[in-house]
Order: structure tokens, then C-alpha cells, then sequence
């Protein structure tokens, strides 16, 4: 093709369509097609017998494919070839390993004694029935965490006071909350709240599987869904004048989900006085030797909540669920975090 044709061939493509796809044009013959001037009245033209629908329904004349386009329309069409090889290659060995074990199973049982056989078959029967029930007690035990006598909501409206990081570095600290419940001695009914925000939509991209998890998912304030239990709602918050002395099972604990490296000061101590409901904070001060703020992270702060209900010791709690770089220590920015991943909060 000479230069001027090649220019010819350029100028019929579509306009703006720079990466140009042979595909979507012509996909039968070594031709492009192109389209008439706007308003020349239509088709009138014979068309090209290689010509696909689409290109029918769109009035066109046929053009050689230019020498790129043929390239890539080959590379596509070897591309294609090659995967449907390999998936049918696939899928044979996979029936053959299939007979295979069909053919040695058959065999093996055919060697046996009716008393061999039959000890074969129970002793595979206990093993199935042995790991269903494993199943069911594993998920016995996700879901027996909703009936716990003992509640913490963690609050998911601070979305609009975060930056993108810290969005994500809030739905892995939840990830750690949820994973930690689990595992827990003394599992808690969680609460996620105001999910229809940022951190709800964080968590979706981090953890799709997260509305799955045995917590109860609130789009909206626990203000709503607790609207009953607004006096058993207890704020924590670093900021609180009235220290903890205990988790009580008729009490409702809310803990801010923001990491925010305090920038926002009694952000949620402010918003339980303007909610008029209860506060107080962790008894750090006299369990923990910490210098610097007394501020932790959403998962720290759950971690004490499932140590202090298990241990039933304030010290050996905050020892177990803080970590040792924090205790007596200046507060940095790597405390707090698992596996290099949630950021600190204060
Ligand atoms: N500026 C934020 C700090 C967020 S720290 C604020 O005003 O709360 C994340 C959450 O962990 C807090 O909202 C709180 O619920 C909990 N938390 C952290 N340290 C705490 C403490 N010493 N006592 C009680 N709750 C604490």
C-alpha cells in the first residue's frame, strides 16, 4: 500500500478512533469498511458480500484492511486459538485424572475383603460426618456472636473527616475487629453503622465479601437502629471525664471508626453531648504506662473490650491488646498497627 492509500485508509476510520479495531468493523475479510459522508444520502451503494451485520447496518464501503490492522486482527484470531486449545487440553487431563481415580478407587475396593470394605466405607463416612459438623460448629459459633449478651457499635459516619487512606485504613482496622470477634472467648454482638457512607464503601472494595460477616449492618446511625436503647448507649472516647470500670451486658459501647491522628480533638466526645447520650473513657492511666496522648485505635480499643470480658483484669487486658511499643513509650505512628497495615488514630 502506498503512502497515500495508507493516509486514505486512516481517514475513512471512524473519527477519534485512533486505536482502531478491526474487529468491530470487519471481522471476515482482510478489508476495513467506511463509513459515507454525513448526509450523502444513505446507502444506495452495493455492498462488499464479506460484509458483517453491523457493518450492514451501518451504510459503508469497503476498504483493504491496513497492514497494522491485519497484524493485530492475526494476533487476536492466534490469541483466541491458543486459549481454546489450552482449555480444551485442560479439561481432557482433568477427565483423565478423573478416571484415573475412578479406575484406582474401583480397583482398590475390588481388592478388599467384605469386612475391609466395610470398615473402609464407615471410617469414610465418620470422616465426612466429622467435617460437616466442624462446618456447622465454626459457623455456629460466627453467628452466635449476634446473640452476646455483650454490644459494641462501631460508628462509620466519620467518612467526611478522612482522606481515601485513612477510609482504607479504617476498613482494614474493621477486617481486624471482625477477624478478633471471631477468635474471641467472649464474642460481641457487633454493630456497623452508617455504612452508607465512604468507610462503608471502602470496606465493599477491601472486603466484598464483609456483608456476609456475622455483624448486624446498619446503613444508618445507631441512633436509629438502637432507637430503643438510647439509654443503654455508652460513648468511648479518650476525651470522656468519667473513666470505665466495667463492660456491663445491659450497656451498648460505641466506638468513633475514624483514624484521624487527632487531628479532630473531642470529635466524638462533642458528638455524644450533642446526642445526649453517655461517655467515658478506657481506665488507660492506670493500667498502661503510656506517655503521650491515651489515644488508640478503633482495634485496640475492641481489643480491649474482647480481653477485658475474657481476662476480667484491666492489666492483663491492656497488656494482652496493646502492644508493647505503645506501653510507656512515645506514641508513633507504626503503634497500633497489625501486619504494617491500620494507621494509629491519634
Ligand atoms: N479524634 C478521635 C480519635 C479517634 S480514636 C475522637 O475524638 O474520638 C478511635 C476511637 O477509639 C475513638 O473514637 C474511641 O471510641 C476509641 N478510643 C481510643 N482511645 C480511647 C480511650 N482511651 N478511651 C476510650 N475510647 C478510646
Amino acid at each position: 500500500m502506498s503512502a497515500d492509500e495508507k493516509n486514505e485508509a486512516a481517514a475513512a476510520l471512524p473519527e477519534g478512533d485512533g486505536e482502531f479495531t478491526p474487529t468491530l468493523w470487519s471481522v471476515t475479510g482482510p478489508t476495513e469498511t467506511k463509513r459515507p459522508e454525513p448526509g450523502s444520502g444513505g446507502d444506495g451503494n452495493a455492498r462488499a458480500p464479506h460484509e458483517t451485520k453491523a457493518a450492514a447496518d451501518e451504510p459503508a464501503e469497503a476498504v483493504p484492511l491496513s497492514k497494522n490492522a491485519r497484524k493485530r486482527l492475526a494476533k487476536q484470531e492466534a490469541w483466541a486459538a491458543k486459549k481454546k486449545a489450552r482449555k480444551e487440553e485442560e479439561k481432557a487431563l482433568k477427565q483423565q485424572k478423573g478416571d484415573e481415580a475412578r479406575a484406582a478407587f474401583a480397583a482398590k475396593m475390588e481388592a478388599m475383603t467384605d469386612a475391609e470394605r466395610a470398615e473402609y466405607e464407615a471410617e469414610r463416612k465418620a470422616n465426612r460426618e466429622k467435617r460437616m459438623k466442624e462446618a456447622e460448629e465454626a459457623k455456629a459459633k460466627k453467628t452466635e456472636a449476634l446473640r452476646s449478651p455483650y454490644s459494641v457499635v462501631l460508628d462509620l459516619e466519620f467518612g467526611d473527616l478522612m482522606t481515601e487512606k485513612e477510609s482504607r485504613s479504617m476498613a482494614k482496622q474493621l477486617t481486624y475487629c471482625y477477624s478478633a470477634n471471631t477468635k474471641a472467648a467472649v464474642p460481641l454482638c457487633l454493630y456497623f453503622t452508617g455504612l452508607d457512607g465512604e468507610v462503608g464503601e471502602a470496606l465493599l472494595k477491601s472486603s466484598p465479601g464483609y456483608k456476609n460477616w456475622a455483624v448486624r449492618h446498619e446503613e444508618g446511625s445507631y441512633l436509629d437502629a438502637l432507637a430503643e436503647r438510647k439509654g443503654d448507649l455508652v460513648y468511648l472516647t479518650a476525651d470522656s471525664e468519667h473513666e470505665l470500670t466495667e463492660f456491663k451486658p445491659n450497656e451498648v459501647y460505641i466506638i468513633g471508626g475514624i483514624v484521624d491522628k487527632n487531628r479532630h480533638k473531642n470529635l466524638t466526645l462533642n458528638k455524644a453531648n450533642e446526642q445526649g447520650i453517655r461517655h467515658a473513657r478506657l481506665p488507660i492511666r492506670d493500667h498502661l504506662k503510656m506517655t503521650g496522648t491515651h489515644i488508640l485505635t478503633v482495634n485496640q480499643a475492641l481489643d480491649i473490650v474482647l480481653a477485658q470480658l475474657e481476662l476480667k483484669d484491666w492489666d492483663k487486658a491492656m497488656e494482652r491488646a496493646v502492644p508493647v511499643r505503645k506501653q510507656a513509650k512515645e506514641c508513633t505512628e507504626e503503634d497500633g498497627k497489625k501486619e504494617g497495615d491500620a494507621e494509629l488514630s491519634e
